[in-house]
């Protein structure tokens, strides 16, 4: 029997020449064997000698020794592969995680599969599953439904409770204005401490004490019970100053901090109080991040930002370290003034406002803070066409550098057109 050895080939082409039916021609091994081998090695010149039965047979063993060498090279190729993972873990692609992983990993500063998706969703969320937002913030088993299903359907990595600024004034004794499709509000003319002497009688809310912080409270849990480890789980307090304004009112408070600053003290004590016991309820309930909003921070400047505030936020956001989740800080308004106090809390994300500079909070804060924002959720997200958008966002992320986390500057606009949502959605897909 007669075959034929081909030449001029190296082993990652012997094997579509050995295969060839000894009735085959020379030349149509020639042709067949080039079309394999074109492919791995580029044109080459080969030619055909006809060798006899046992030839073949040693052919075969050179064949199987030379495949027992490719097995061993591939194997020793992804031992050193993994090994180059582990030193440089930015040169290699991740493979897919849920939202949690994703967000947890990229505060730790591990590799990520792709940025992480935090856009700060509310009355979006209760117009997705058809709901008046009263009902979102007085049901929490509604609230829950429909942060899930919209994480769900969007691919947001992180489901919320957050609904109003009014749950812990609520729980104080304050009073309230519900509507029926618009968040709860707190009202200004008729605050709770408008005579600053009811501080001292002031009775510390149970955030477990059925009041409107326990709904939140349960809401976390069952949303938690629902996605489990699938995405981040993220509770809400208000900051001291938000917390204090919404007890005193705000344009008081504004001059309590020149007429009364031991007064100011006393209340941010107890706001601080306040925001530690319902943070801890949330962290036992799941949640791995507490935001914190304190907008009214952004409306005082940096001397009493550093004076009064920041000492209430940084024991605020130490003690929910303690409990083991992460903070992000959410401050609405033009914060540039204070970045530098901002920047040194040690929350894990800091959130930007679109009136607040990416670069100069990046340049305040250090390379490392992960900073989420600041994209205008009126101009570039709800009232922008689609490749606006996905412009809007390529520049934060490029102000922000690596750090970065795809959000809006504050709440996604409940009447986004849904192209505008999933262009930044795909911002996010599509980026590292
Ligand atoms: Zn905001």
């Amino acid at each position: 029997m007669l075959f034929y050895k081909l030449q001029g080939l190296n082993s990652g082409a012997i094997r579509p020449a050995a295969r060839q039916n000894c009735d085959t021609t020379a030349d149509e091994i020639i042709r067949l064997t080039k079309m394999d081998a074109g492919a791995l090695h580029g044109e080459r010149e080969f030619s055909a000698r006809p060798v006899h039965d046992r030839w073949f047979r040693l052919e075969q063993s050179t064949f199987r020794r030379c495949w027992l060498i490719y097995y061993t090279n591939a194997l020793a190729f992804c031992y050193s592969w993994g090994a180059l993972k582990t030193i440089f873990p930015f040169s290699t692609t991740v493979d897919e995680m849920n939202g949690r992983e994703r967000v947890l990993a990229f505060l730790k500063g591990d590799a990520v599969d792709r940025l992480p998706l935090m856009p700060v969703v509310m009355m979006f969320c209760a117009d997705q599953i058809g709901v008046k937002y009263g009902e979102y913030v007085n049901d929490y088993r509604v609230l829950a439904e429909a942060q899930i299903q919209t994480a769900d359907r969007f691919g947001f990595d992180i489901v919320s409770n957050m609904s109003d600024p009014a749950r812990e004034a609520f729980d104080c004794g304050a009073r309230i204005e519900f509507f029926e499709d618009q968040p709860a509000a707190i009202v200004e003319s008729d605050a709770l401490l408008a005579d600053k002497a009811q501080l001292a009688g002031l009775q510390m809310p149970n955030p477990l004490g059925d009041g409107r912080m326990h709904a939140a409270v349960n809401a976390l849990s069952l949303m938690k019970d629902r996605v489990g480890n699938e995405k981040a789980v993220m509770g809400w307090v208000e900051g001291p100053c938000a917390e204090a304004a919404d007890l005193r009112g705000i344009n008081t408070l504004m001059f309590d901090f020149y007429d009364d600053p031991a007064f100011v003290l006393r209340l941010f004590d107890f706001v601080t109080e306040l925001a530690l016991l319902y943070a801890q309820a949330q962290v036992n309930a799941g949640a791995d991040i507490i935001g914190i909003g304190d907008a009214a921070a952004s409306l005082i400047g940096p001397k009493f930002y550093d004076e009064f505030v920041w000492p209430y936020e940084k024991k605020l956001v130490d003690g929910i370290h303690a409990m083991g989740a992460a903070v992000r800080l959410h401050i609405c308004g033009n914060a540039t003034s204070i970045v530098n106090g901002m920047g040194s809390l040690g929350c894990e994300i800091v959130d930007l406002d679109y009136f607040t500079s990416v670069a100069a909070a990046r340049q305040a804060m250090g390379p490392q803070q992960i900073l989420l924002g600041n994209v205008d959720p009126v101009r570039d997200l709800r009232n922008a066409e689609a490749e606006a958008v996905t412009a809007a966002f390529a520049q934060c992320h490029r102000q922000a550098g690596e750090r970065y986390i795809v959000g809006a500057g504050c709440e996604i606009p409940r009447d986004t057109p849904l192209e505008n949502v999933r262009a930044m959605i795909e911002y996010a897909n599509s980026r590292l």
